[in-house]
């Protein structure tokens, strides 16, 4: 059964281009050596990913990152909160990387530690169905998570975790600067947002993020609750919210 009871004719939006949906981290051409610093603010150009992992890298340095790549190779050695010693791989995030709109999860599940590839489990298949319902293909929005490292036996991640990881994520946001934002559960609102509402009153309500810039927020279900929860009304509820998210940007171009 599809998530949809009903589908909408939207035309594919003027911006979204292809691209390939995964950014492997690419390899470096020439041996570490001993760099200056950086001035604040600013990434050396000479500024090198450590070999290995490192319990952080410079928060100057990931504020700076110039691109995507940049900033993947910059934290994927991430070791600053338990999460990182327990994870298999590193899962950064993929899509446009000038996607127009893009989904928050909350962590990677075992299929995507496995991977290093956000929502592709049963719950990533349902996203895939989501993101085909208001016109759009996988790899013409962009999908990451509040962390990046599994959850072990896909907890939630605490508080101090989230934490950890949120600059790393809020980075992500501004270098992608989509239109729109839709956080998949509860999680991804109340450490990203600060609303700590249940997901069942505020989805479907607009918030807004204030980074770069402000960013219309649209909260809807996780699609692994949608999983769990397969009613009419729960499906119902997300194709609303994802309607709304798409007609918020046929309006605003
Ligand atoms: S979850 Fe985030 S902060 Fe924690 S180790 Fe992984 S990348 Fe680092």
């Amino acid at each position: 059964m599809g998530l949809v009871r009903e589908q909408v004719e939207v035309p594919a939006h003027p911006k979204v281009v292809e691209s390939a949906p995964g950014r492997p981290p690419e390899p470096r051409s020439q041996p570490a050596m001993p760099q200056p610093s950086p001035r604040p603010g600013q990434v050396s150009a000479s500024y090198l990913a450590p070999e290995g992992p490192v319990a952080r890298p410079p928060a100057e340095v990931v504020r700076a990152a110039p691109d995507l790549a940049a900033l993947e190779r910059c934290i994927q050695g991430c070791l600053a909160c338990p999460l990182g010693p327990g994870r298999f791989r590193f899962v950064f995030g993929e899509g446009d990387a000038e996607a127009r709109l893009m989904f928050i999860g909350e962590g990677p599940g075992k299929d995507e530690d496995q991977q290093g590839r956000p929502f592709v489990g049963k719950a990533g298949e349902l996203l895939d169905k989501m993101i085909g319902a208001i016109g759009f293909q996988r790899n013409q929005v962009y999908i990451a998570n509040l962390v990046k490292c599994r959850p072990p036996d896909n907890r939630t991640p605490t508080p101090s975790e989230s934490q950890a990881c949120l600059g790393y994520l809020k980075r992500q946001i501004e270098l992608i600067d989509p239109a729109v934002i839709v956080t998949l559960g509860a999680t991804p609102l109340r450490e990203l947002l600060g609303v700590s509402t249940g997901i069942t009153k505020v989805r479907g309500a607009w918030q807004r993020l204030e980074l770069h810039r402000s960013i219309p927020v649209m909260p809807t279900f996780h699609p692994a609750y949608v999983l769990r929860q397969y009613t009419n009304e729960v499906r119902g509820a997300v194709w609303a919210d994802l309607k709304a998210a798409r007609a918020w940007m046929d309006e605003h171009p």
